[in-house]
């Protein structure tokens, strides 16, 4: 069986020539798939022997709800989706003025072992196919009733490191007979599988590259981001900056400030020469404490120092605000929780 919901418009539609039926159908099938129908039999405005000859033929995948946490705060919600094959991923939407913006996880857990994250604690234990990422978004507008106008690849697993499905993903959710979101309503993160970079950059997709940098020298970031070892901050550097020229998109960098570890004036200052490097906007994010984790978040007087330093050099900066942080909506920590039943 295969899956049709990974399906593009144009691949549906050469399969579907092979079954004599006639190009404008997939559109129409496509447009039933984005409503989330969960069978061909819905799909009302096709003849009966063209649906039982796609039952036999497509699988339709769905996620079911495990959970859903609404913040008493700021509205944001968590939902926990559990896969066709049993695994259970993350989705958060979050209510921001400029838009409803959903964070959807790429991988079911992560490989990359950062130190300070709640997502690769249990290792990586396959990517998400691009059909199950679609219904991250599809199923969390449905469930929600609210309009999804952003995404960000910042959810659990590296982007990266499941690219293929990704990509198609990004077009599957971009196409104009779907969910239409445009690619500069989208960000990409990743932990800089800078190998990646120029991939991606060929592809001239116009969304947004987030870059988790946290450590501006190899010394702190290879200590909390084994993803920086035999790479290295220059390489990423020169990498964002490649990507820069060619796409003409500026980078973001995400810099999580973790008390004693990343943010010293002096490391406050390497940011800052990386980030006019190449026009990056630096996103500092107040560390969010993870229970198995030693790490705490810096104190204010520290952030203002850090956030002050940055402005004098010119670097555009923002603050994440924390949205969500009653119902464990930072990466991989509620799946963690329910899997060991403490949820
Ligand atoms: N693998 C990708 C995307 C997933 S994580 C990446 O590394 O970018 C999304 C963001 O949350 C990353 O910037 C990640 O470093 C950050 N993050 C992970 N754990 C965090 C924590 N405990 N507090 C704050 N940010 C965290």
């Amino acid at each position: 069986m295969k899956d049709i919901k990974a399906m593009l418009p144009d691949e549906l539609a050469a399969a579907l020539k092979e079954m004599g039926e006639p190009a404008y159908r997939a559109k129409q099938i496509f447009q039933w798939l984005t409503r989330g129908v969960a069978s061909f039999d819905e799909m009302t405005n096709l003849s009966k022997p063209l649906r039982e000859k796609l039952q036999s033929s497509f699988s339709i995948t769905s996620l079911k709800m495990l959970r859903k946490q609404v913040s008493a705060h700021d509205g944001t919600i968590k939902y926990l989706w559990e896969l066709p094959d049993g695994n259970a991923v993350e989705t958060v939407v979050m209510r921001y003025h400029h838009g409803n913006t959903v964070c959807i996880s790429s991988q079911v857990g992560c490989r990359q072992g950062c130190a300070f994250c709640a997502s690769t604690i249990g290792g990586l234990i396959r990517g998400l196919e691009s059909s199950e990422m679609l219904e991250e978004v599809l199923s969390s507008e449905r469930e929600s009733g609210l309009k999804i106008s952003n995404i960000v690849l910042m959810g659990i697993g590296e982007p990266l490191d499941n690219f293929d499905s990704v990509v198609r993903f990004l077009r599957l959710v971009n196409h104009p007979d779907g969910a239409n979101i445009g690619m500069r309503h989208i960000s990409l993160s990743t932990c800089g599988l800078i190998e990646r970079f120029d991939d991606l950059a060929a592809l001239d997709l116009q969304l947004t590259l987030s870059v988790s940098l946290h450590a501006p020298d190899d010394e702190t970031r290879s200590r909390i981001m084994p993803a920086n070892r035999g790479r290295g901050v220059e390489a990423l550097i020169d990498a964002c900056e490649r990507y820069y020229r060619r796409t003409g998109r500026r980078i973001s960098f995400e810099y999580a400030m973790i008390d004693g570890v990343n943010d010293t004036p002096k490391h406050a200052k390497l940011l800052a020469r990386h980030a006019k490097r190449i026009s990056a906007h630096v996103n500092l994010i107040p560390l969010n404490h993870v229970e198995e984790r030693a790490f705490q978040p810096s104190t204010p007087e520290h952030l203002q120092q850090f956030i002050h330093i940055l402005e004098r050099e010119g670097v555009n900066v923002t603050v994440r605000r924390r949205l969500g942080s009653d119902v464990d909506a930072s990466c991989g920590q509620l799946r963690k929780k329910v899997a060991e039943g403490r949820g």
